[in-house]
């Protein structure tokens, strides 16, 4: 009899972790409370793999040996509770998936930022010409790519949930963009339990391997001292304030410096803008420079990036008001690296599902650069608690259509719109694509 594994959630992951286990001669059974997509369910009846969806039954899940878990099902709901009860390892999709391949692992997880570094690190690693595959929240899933394909590299973005159920797997190349706080409500509100998840990427990483880190990042900082590691260390920050600083930038230049030789570029010609992509940036190309790429790919490169829709992305200027969809920006801190580029004032539309937030953190820049703000979502009470009376303009909206009308009616020529909304957005949207989407389409109908 073949080894049983349940695979729990259809979406990306589940599927492509679902078709893996089969080719790799196991008992799959895939289980999805809800319907699933058209496509997902295609997939599975290509590969013949059993499954369930709008329901658990359990007598066909208790009896897993392995059960691969979809990042978006939290430990806690009954049926995990049984499942750790009968203690059944749990693992994420990723650590399923890579027991199966001897790719070199390039994997990117932070607070903010790492799908752009994920896209950014994949865009220099294919153009130089190597055989690289894109996958963890961007793309398709890594377990389906090492079922179908043979990469010789992958770029992986991981998000906490993800590395929460990992435990062999070990990245070749690990970059950890910054931590802050996010997702609290699904790491009881202890900020700790969520750091260590994040720390995670490190795990079995040996001195062979590379750990690229943001430097100045406090609570990254605080878990290197605690943590006895013996990986290689590569960090960036903006300035080289301290000798151990391998990625940097001075007299306008981006530098780095590793073992593998130095490069350089002017920081000009890099494509992505504002002090968040140049820590971005800078972490795409020291890995880029780890995997032994031309100083002339990576610059190539780094200059022609096109960016990543929803995210400072540019939308359109009317009437002299520039818009900036800023969708994807999910939490306080995102938005504190967008109101920090911005160099006009700002109407910003922000508001949705809080996770927790402490504005706190943003503060200073909205008193310094919001000429209004929009409260966009169905309860905006504890944006109303933190700034009424910090803000002279202060509007709500129930849509995106009222948001941007109301944007449009506040903004004097000069000023930016920016949508950057520090929350989730599944009030009043599908997804964040949908909010930006729809955001995108109601400023082109102004
Ligand atoms: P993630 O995949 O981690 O959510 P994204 O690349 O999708 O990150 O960017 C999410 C949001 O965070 C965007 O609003 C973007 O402007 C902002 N952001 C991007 N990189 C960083 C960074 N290094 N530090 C802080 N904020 C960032």
């Amino acid at each position: 009899m073949s080894k049983r594994i349940v695979i729990l959630g259809a979406g990306e992951s589940g599927t492509g972790a679902a078709v893996l286990a089969k080719v790799q001669g196991f008992d799959v059974f895939v289980s999805d409370m809800s319907e699933m997509k058209p496509k997902y369910r295609a997939l599975l009846q290509k590969y013949a793999v059993a499954y369930e969806e709008g329901m658990h039954t359990e007598a066909k899940i208790l009896n897993a040996e392995e059960v691969v878990k979809s990042p978006g099902i939290p430990d806690d709901t009954p049926l995990m509770k049984k499942i750790q009860t009968k203690q059944i390892p749990v693992v994420s999709e990723i650590e399923f998936a890579g027991r199966y391949t001897q790719a070199k692992k390039i994997c990117i997880t932070g607070s903010n930022g790492k799908t752009t570094t994920t896209m950014l690190t994949y865009h220099i690693l294919k153009n130089a010409g190597l055989n690289v595959g894109l996958a963890g929240n961007v793309g398709n899933s890594f377990a389906l790519q090492v079922a179908e394909k043979h990469y010789d590299y992958y770029v992986i973005e991981l998000s906490s949930f993800q590395l929460d159920g990992m435990y062999s797997f070990k990245a070749d190349i690990s970059v950890l963009l910054n931590i802050t706080p996010d997702h609290l409500d699904r790491y009881d509100h202890q900020l700790q339990k969520y750091v260590n998840a994040k720390m995670r990427i490190l795990q079995n990483q040996t001195k062979a391997d590379a750990f690229i880190y943001w430097n100045d990042d406090p609570w990254i900082a605080e878990e290197l001292r605690k943590r006895t590691t013996e990986v290689t260390r590569y960090p960036f920050a903006k300035e080289k304030h301290d000798n151990r600083v391998v990625g940097y930038t001075e007299n306008n230049q981006i530098i780095i410096n590793t073992s593998k030789g130095n490069f350089t570029m002017e920081e000009e010609l890099v494509a992505l803008t504002g002090t968040h992509n140049l820590y971005n940036s800078l972490a795409a190309a020291i890995a880029a420079k780890l995997l032994d790429i031309r100083n002339e790919d990576i610059r190539k490169s780094l200059s022609n990036f096109k960016g990543v829709e929803h995210r400072l992305e540019k939308v359109a200027r009317v009437g002299g008001v520039e818009y900036i969809n800023d969708s994807k920006a999910t939490n306080v801190n995102s938005c504190w690296y967008a109101l920090q580029s911005m160099k006009t004032k700002v109407i910003l539309i922000l508001g949705g599902i809080d996770k927790g937030n402490d504005y706190s953190e943003i503060e200073a820049l909205v008193r310094e650069k919001c000429r209004a703000l929009i409260f966009m979502g169905v309860d905006n009470r504890l944006l109303h608690n933190f700034f009424d009376g910090k803000v002279d303009r202060i509007e709500e909206a129930r849509s995106m259509a009222e948001a941007v009308k109301t944007a449009y009616e506040l903004a004097e020529k000069g000023d930016t719109v920016l949508l950057s909304p520090c929350c989730s957005s599944f009030d009043l949207f599908a997804n964040y694509e949908d909010r930006g989407n729809q955001f995108k389409d109601c400023v082109r109908h102004l």
